[in-house]
């Protein structure tokens, strides 16, 4: 999927009062509908898991929200870059199920990765993928 560089152009609530957004609690239910449909939520959305951004409705989603999608994926360092790598034939639909399906995919890639390596055949000089991982893991940092 492609990020805009210039997407605050582009919001559809950038002609609405920006209060509005910024209210609390459940009214931000109410105040996200102007999202749906939105075409840069993935945009918002990244800028405001990148940047660690409390107040408001960012990217269809609400504060609470967004603090439950942080803290159940503490390893995302980058939600911009896990968008960019999410399918296009994701695109209008809503972020978080985009972001469960693209964690899918991603799990499903390392289960695979996994199971390449533990069938390799040992090597003729004895080595197997578990003993090279043992070995590279105990390796000096450097
Ligand atoms: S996703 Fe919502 S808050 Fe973000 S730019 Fe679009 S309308 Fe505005």
């Amino acid at each position: 999927m492609q990020l805009k560089e210039d997407w605050p152009l582009l919001a559809a609530c950038r002609t609405g009062d920006p209060d509005a957004l910024f209210v609390e609690g459940a009214a931000q239910h109410i105040a996200k509908r102007v999202c749906f449909g939105c075409p840069v939520q993935y945009e918002c959305l990244a800028e405001a898991l990148d940047y660690r951004i409390e107040p408001g409705v960012w990217g269809g989603m609400t504060e609470r929200e967004r603090r439950i999608l942080l803290r159940e994926n503490p390893d995302i360092a980058d939600w911009r870059r896990l968008f960019l790598a999410t399918p296009a034939t994701l695109h209008g639909v809503h972020p978080r199920v985009a972001v469960a399906h693209v964690l899918e995919l991603r799990s499903a890639r390392a289960r695979a990765s996994r199971r390449w390596a533990d069938a390799r055949p040992a090597s003729p000089l004895g080595h197997s993928p578990a003993s090279e991982e043992v070995a590279s893991s105990s390796a000096p940092a450097r």
